[in-house]
């Protein structure tokens, strides 16, 4: 007998046609002689009308009370579920985070999970209940609700399978797998079968929301394997799990694209010494996420320093950096370019395969698209292209590598 944690994502759960498909794969899975833990989201759009109704009340909603708002999405949809599955002739209970004894700490709105006490979801277990889970959610020590981060319920879930030792982790969503491309973008791109963490979380970080980052992680440090699936039929999905040695056959797994992206340039930098860490420090607490950074110094010896971020965060960065220009030279400057994507290759296979940036680059030029700032780890590499040339650079960089083949 298996212990299997599932989870079902908000378009997974979005009518009640579509909970009662849950209820029913729940309990199949169940009837195969499985133990079964659902972690589940609110119902798509629920979560973002909420926040919508907080808005409409007040500019800046307390974020405790974000949270407890927030919160009552997912406890909809468990208790809906559990209706479902009591309905179809099955035993259910629906957890809270709090029921299910998942204790968080950190600040609201963003809360951390520190530890779960599954012993209640286990006594359930024991008698032969489908254990529902609200995903997202979590009660700090003092009693207050924390929510998780949007996209947090594929946190709970990884952490509830670590919990309560799953043999395997299900994340149930709208598509069949992690893909080598967007397949609305490169037609013949492939499901791709196995991964390994670092593979998923530099996807994940350069545009493949599949899943979110710090779930990845999290399964990362304390080994869940995991599983992205999809909902609506049975085909075997991309297993995520610790790295071996097969997986460096190939150079590249797969090809990811971000759009909306824009890049601020500091030129003209002649003081201090210590001018990075200024315009970082005025960055990071503005809050904005930067993501690629190149400096130079110029010839004429005033040093010029890059970086990109999302569109989004354009606005905060040009008024977080033009207050600090005074102090980087008389003649500093700031200068921003938006309408930029980002491409990026990933595969562990990198690190003992030559020429992957030569082929990259190379069928980059041979389809005559102009490329920014390159950034690279040691399993991904990255540059930015106008934002019109980004579809036609994932297909030949896709075909670069034959990623269309098995
Ligand atoms: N309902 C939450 C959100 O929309 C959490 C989740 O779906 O994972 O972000
Ligand atoms: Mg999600």
């Amino acid at each position: 007998m298996a212990l299997i944690v599932q989870k079902y994502g908000g378009s997974s759960v979005g009518t009640i046609d579509r909970i009662r498909n849950v209820a029913r794969r729940l309990i199949d899975t169940q009837k195969a002689g499985n133990r079964v833990v659902a972690v589940i989201s609110a119902m798509s759009g629920i979560t973002d009308k909420l926040i919508g109704l907080a808005h409409q009340v007040m500019d800046n909603p307390p974020e405790r009370e974000l949270d407890v708002l927030l919160a009552t999405g997912e406890q909809q949809s468990i208790a809906l579920l559990c209706m479902a599955i009591t309905d179809m002739g099955f035993k259910a209970r629906s957890f809270t985070g709090g029921q299910a004894g998942i204790c968080t700490y950190g600040s609201h709105t963003r809360g951390r999970i520190d530890t779960i006490d599954a012993a209640q979801v286990i006594r359930a277990l024991d008698e032969g209940c489908i254990c529902v889970c609200a995903g997202f959610q979590g009660v700090a020590q003092d009693g207050s609700i924390h929510t998780l981060g949007r996209g947090g319920s594929d946190l709970s879930a990884i952490a509830m399978a670590a919990a309560v030792k799953a043999d395997i982790c299900q994340i149930y969503t709208d598509v069949d797998g992690v893909y080598t491309c967007d397949p609305r973008v490169v037609k013949d791109a492939r499901k791709i079968p196995v991964l390994s963490y670092e593979e998923m979380l530099e996807m994940a970080s350069s545009g493949s929301k599949v899943m979110q980052g710090r779930s990845v992680e999290f399964a990362k440090k304390f080994s869940v394997v995991f599983e992205v699936r999809n909902s609506m039929n049975n085909n075997p999905g991309t297993i995520v799990q610790e790295e071996n040695s097969s997986m460096e056959s190939l150079a590249v797994r797969g090809v990811s694209i971000e759009r909306n992206q824009a890049r601020v340039t500091v030129s003209g930098i002649t003081a201090p010494v210590a001018y990075t860490s200024l315009i970082l420090n005025a960055l990071a607490e503005a809050e904005i996420n930067i993501d690629m950074i190149v400096a130079n110094t110029a010839h004429d010896g005033m040093a010029r320093q890059s970086f990109t971020m999302n569109m989004n965060d354009l606005g905060k960065a040009q008024a977080a950096l033009k207050k600090l220009l005074p102090k980087l030279g008389k003649g500093a400057r700031l200068e921003t370019e938006s309408g930029l994507a980002k491409l990026s290759v990933v595969g562990v296979g990198m690190r003992s395969n030559v020429g992957v940036a030569a082929t990259v680059f190379g069928a980059l030029a041979e389809a005559g698209i102009a490329t920014g700032m390159i950034a690279t780890s040691e399993i991904r590499i990255s540059t930015t292209v106008d934002a019109g040339d980004i579809e036609q650079a994932a297909r030949v960089v896709h075909a670069a590598f034959h990623l269309d083949r098995a």
